[in-house]
C-alpha cells in the first residue's frame, strides 16, 4: 500500500520533469530560429551592425557586418535593388546612400574582423574617425541603375 502511494506521488513528477524539458527545448528551437544568421558566413547578426541588401527578385538577404554585405555585393551588384545600413549609434536603419562610412582601429565585429563602421551624423563619424584612428570612406555599396 505504502509503494503505491509513493508511484502515485512519483507520476506527477515524471510529467513536471518530462513538459519542463519539453519547454526547455522548445524555448531553445524558438530562439535559434529568432536569430538571423549572416547570408554570407553564418554568423549570429548583432541588430545593431546589421546591413540588409534587398535583391532584385524580392528577396532580402541579410549580413553580419559591412564586410560581409561588400564581399557578397563585389560579386553581385547587379542584383542589388537597395541596401539598408544600421546606424551603429542609435540603431536605425538608413539607406546605405544616406550613410556615413568610417574605416577605423575598431573592429566592430570580430568575426569578421569588420573595421567599417556606419553613421548616420556625420559629426559622430568625424569624431569616431579623429578618437580612433579612422578615415571617411565612400559608400561601398552604389548602385548600378
Ligand atoms: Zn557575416
Amino acid at each position: 500500500m505504502k509503494a503505491h502511494i509513493m508511484n502515485r506521488k512519483a507520476a506527477p513528477a515524471a510529467v513536471i520533469i518530462a513538459v519542463s524539458a519539453v519547454v526547455s527545448l522548445l524555448t531553445i528551437i524558438l530562439h535559434k530560429q529568432s536569430v538571423s544568421v549572416c547570408s554570407y558566413d553564418g554568423e549570429d547578426i548583432m541588430s545593431i551592425y546589421e546591413v540588409n541588401i534587398k535583391i532584385k527578385n524580392g528577396g532580402m538577404l541579410r549580413f553580419c557586418s559591412v564586410y560581409c554585405a561588400e564581399a557578397w555585393f563585389r560579386e553581385n551588384s547587379p542584383e542589388a535593388a537597395s541596401v539598408t545600413v544600421t546606424d551603429e549609434l542609435t540603431g536605425e536603419k538608413l539607406d546605405a546612400s544616406l550613410a556615413i562610412f568610417v574605416e577605423s582601429d575598431v573592429v566592430s565585429v570580430a568575426a569578421t574582423n569588420n573595421r567599417i563602421h556606419v553613421f548616420k551624423d556625420e559629426y559622430q563619424a568625424r569624431e569616431h574617425a579623429k578618437q580612433y584612428n579612422g578615415r571617411i570612406v565612400d559608400n561601398p555599396f552604389s548602385l548600378s541603375k
